[in-house]
């Protein structure tokens, strides 16, 4: 058996040097500041050590979505700024200011609520959002005016600063001049923030146009490349092993897994992997997906199930314990998450951020080891 697992039947290597690699890539393509992007687990990479890692190479900010998340990096001992950008009517506000985190404001009933605790919990400072064509989270252009307006009076009373004002982007392409409509509204309104931000990764390397003073970086830190086509050098950071745990030489015309979906063309070995789709292996790649077996591209075959799903090593001669990388840099010739995104009809995000919460997270690095 090998010897590289401590009993985990599969793993998730987060190679944090490639994280701060891939931060000074960006650094290096913008003037402007950088803000790594942690929610949801820093796209499953382990938030805490990643963000270490992020503001170790020269990140100024850490973005998440959530109070939570935010309260944890604190929680931590994390003192750089960190902008919150996701909240319900209930928040606790109170507690975001009181842990000095910039929260966004998308609305006036959010102004209000964040005013209402910085009466209680100190001056607060905000980052409002304006809707530019994603119609999703931020303020509508039309609710514009009355929102910096109401937030300039909150900065008049002395209950918030208004630190930044910020966008986020449909898709690469423009919508940098309903940015710059929208600032022009706030700066009538009096206020003057010293951060504008828009840019996510793929336009943080592409289109400087987009970055005004701080660009958003998710899945670039992660070293998935942001834009079609195009490579920046950027190196994967997760790469996801297991290990066969099963192996059975079946003739031909065997049916496999639930259902029989697929059925042996030859006599074939068959190994078995403890992943399935609580663990990130989506049951949607159905006779697409391969795995690296002794090198070599292996099929998944039958239903992907909940634990565990089946591969066809051919003639390989698989023993029990022999290594199998999921998921990786594509470098040693397995599957990259874009790989993985495109058998499964998805983006390499939900594919990240799909890795089970039962497969551990191992943190590398030989540049540092204090980011452990
Ligand atoms: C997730 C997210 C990002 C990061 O986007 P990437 O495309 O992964 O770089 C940036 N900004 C906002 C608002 C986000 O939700």
């Amino acid at each position: 058996m090998t010897g590289e697992f401590t009993g985990d039947l599969a793993q998730a290597v987060v190679d944090l040097d490639a994280v701060a690699y891939n931060v000074a890539v960006i650094r290096a393509a913008t003037a402007a500041e950088v803000m790594a992007v942690v929610k949801a687990d820093a796209f499953g990479h382990g938030m805490v050590p990643v963000a270490r890692a992020a503001l170790g190479a020269g990140a100024t900010w850490l973005g998440v979505t959530s109070a939570a998340e935010a309260l944890h990096l604190r929680a931590e001992g994390i003192t750089a700024p960190i902008l919150s950008w996701l909240h319900g009517p209930g928040t606790d506000f109170d507690r975001l200011i009181a842990a000095d985190v910039d929260i966004s404001v998308p609305a006036v009933a959010y102004l209000d609520a964040v005013s209402q605790a910085a009466r209680r919990a100190g001056r607060a400072r905000v980052h409002l959002k304006i809707d530019t064509g994603l119609a999703r989270n931020g303020a509508a252009p039309s609710g514009w005016p009355a929102l910096v307006a109401r937030a300039a009076a909150a900065e008049r009373e002395g209950l918030l600063e208004v630190r930044a004002v910020w966008s986020h982007l449909a898709e690469a392409g423009s919508q940098v001049a309903p940015f710059r409509a929208a600032l022009a509204v706030a700066q009538a309104a009096g206020l003057r923030p010293r951060l504008r931000h828009l840019a996510n990764s793929a336009v943080a390397l592409s289109d400087p146009d987009t970055h005004f003073d701080m660009v958003r970086a998710g899945l670039g830190i992660y070293g998935v490349e942001p834009v079609g086509g195009r490579r920046y050098g950027l190196r994967a950071a997760m790469t996801v092993r297991t290990s066969v745990v099963l192996v059975k030489r079946v003739p031909a015309g065997t049916g496999v897994s639930y259902h029989h979906t697929h059925t042996t063309s030859r006599s074939t070995t068959l190994a078995l992997i403890p992943m399935g789709y609580a663990d990130g292996i989506p049951r949607t790649v159905d006779g697409r997906a391969q795995v690296l077996l002794h090198g070599r591209r292996c099929p998944i075959v039958g239903r992907v199930s909940m634990d565990q799903c089946v591969v066809d090593a051919g003639d390989l001669p698989v023993r029990l314990g022999d290594p199998v990388v999921v998921l990786g840099s594509g470098d040693g010739g397995e599957p990259t998450a874009a790989e993985w995104a495109r058998w499964a009809g998805t983006n390499p995000h939900e594919i990240l951020t799909g890795i089970g919460a039962r497969v551990p997270r191992r943190h590398l690095s030989l540049v540092t080891e204090a980011v452990r």
